[in-house]
């Protein structure tokens, strides 16, 4: 048995940081939705009780430590299956840029496996079996325009946000989350206004989602990788209507309505930036 599953990348239309847990995690409240920017999924059944992971993206383990590896781990473990897989991760989404590309990965194997092994776990459990694996994984599983909170595993979905392009650019650089989180002080944080942004995605208001994005973390990358900045500064003069660091970056992404305009953005970016998509707003779930 063989199937193909799709594995979107999201982007933050808000990020905010409500404050530090006991448990050392931060409290997040973060509106998410995908874009039709994928890695595409193989799943192969093995006769043989074994996981391999295939992937031929230099930045993308080929074992245990790959999160579409522990993915299926989770699922044959709690569900007793005694075969095994072969997962081959055709990568588009740039590694470690704040697209949630490896999470994705890993709900895009549990969605998969849950077919192939006609294991029928309903969409909320596999959300839950994915917080195991990362904070970013349960949004993943259901793959449309939700608000993440905790620590980013409860998920409320909403309507998809008007539709529009999307510009991304990613910088040649890595950015440590962890070194993000470290770096944010709390009394100096620009909060984004959350409620304002679930408001205008559920009126369908495509200017004032527009206004409301926005992300607590942003400040603190661009304080830090000069890069970052100067991508957004330049989308900015080529007539983007936001501009928004995804995550904790270093992807920068740009809403436009109009296909020439994302266009003229990307031109805009040649010889600052060598990774440049242009790509739609996904938004609404096409899990089943
Ligand atoms: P997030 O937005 O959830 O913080 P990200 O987009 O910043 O994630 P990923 O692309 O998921 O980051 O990769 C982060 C790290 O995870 C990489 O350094 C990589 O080595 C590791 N990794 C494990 N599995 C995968 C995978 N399937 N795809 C990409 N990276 C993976």
């Amino acid at each position: 048995m063989f199937l193909l599953e799709k594995a979107p990348a999201k982007i933050n239309l808000t990020l905010d940081v409500l404050h530090k847990r006991p448990d050392h995690y931060h409290e997040v409240e973060m509106v998410m939705t995908t874009i039709d920017l994928a890695d595409r999924i193989e799943l192969i059944e093995l006769q043989e009780d074994i996981i391999e992971i295939r992937s031929e993206n230099r930045f993308v383990p080929n074992d245990e430590r790959n999160l579409a590896y522990r993915a299926a781990k989770l699922i044959k473990d709690r569900y007793h299956i005694k075969h095994g897989v072969r997962i081959y991760i055709d990568k588009q989404i740039p590694v470690a840029a704040g697209l949630a590309g490896g999470s994705s990965d890993a709900a895009a194997v549990l969605r998969g496996l849950n077919r192939l092994w006609s294991l029928h776990i309903s969409v909320k459990e596999l959300a839950a079996l994915g917080s195991q694996i990362g904070s970013d994984v349960s949004f993943c599983v259901y793959g449309s325009t939700a608000i993440a909170r905790g620590r980013g595993e409860h998920i409320t979905e909403l309507p998809a946000p008007p539709s529009c392009w999307v510009v991304l650019a990613k910088p040649e650089i890595g950015v440590s989350t962890q070194s993000i989180y470290q770096n944010l002080q709390p009394n100096r944080l620009i909060h984004p206004d959350t409620a304002g942004m679930i408001n205008a995605i559920k009126d369908g208001n495509y200017i004032d989602v527009c206004k409301k994005t926005g992300n607590v973390l942003e400040s603190v990358t661009l304080s830090l990788y000069p890069e970052v900045k100067q991508i957004k500064a330049q989308m900015e003069k080529s007539g983007a209507d936001a501009v928004l660091m995804s995550g904790s970056g270093p992807t920068v992404f740009a809403l436009v309505q109009q296909e020439n305009r994302a266009y003229r953005i990307y031109n805009g970016l040649r010889g600052f930036c060598n990774e440049v998509y242009v790509v739609r707003m996904l938004g609404s779930s096409y899990v089943g």
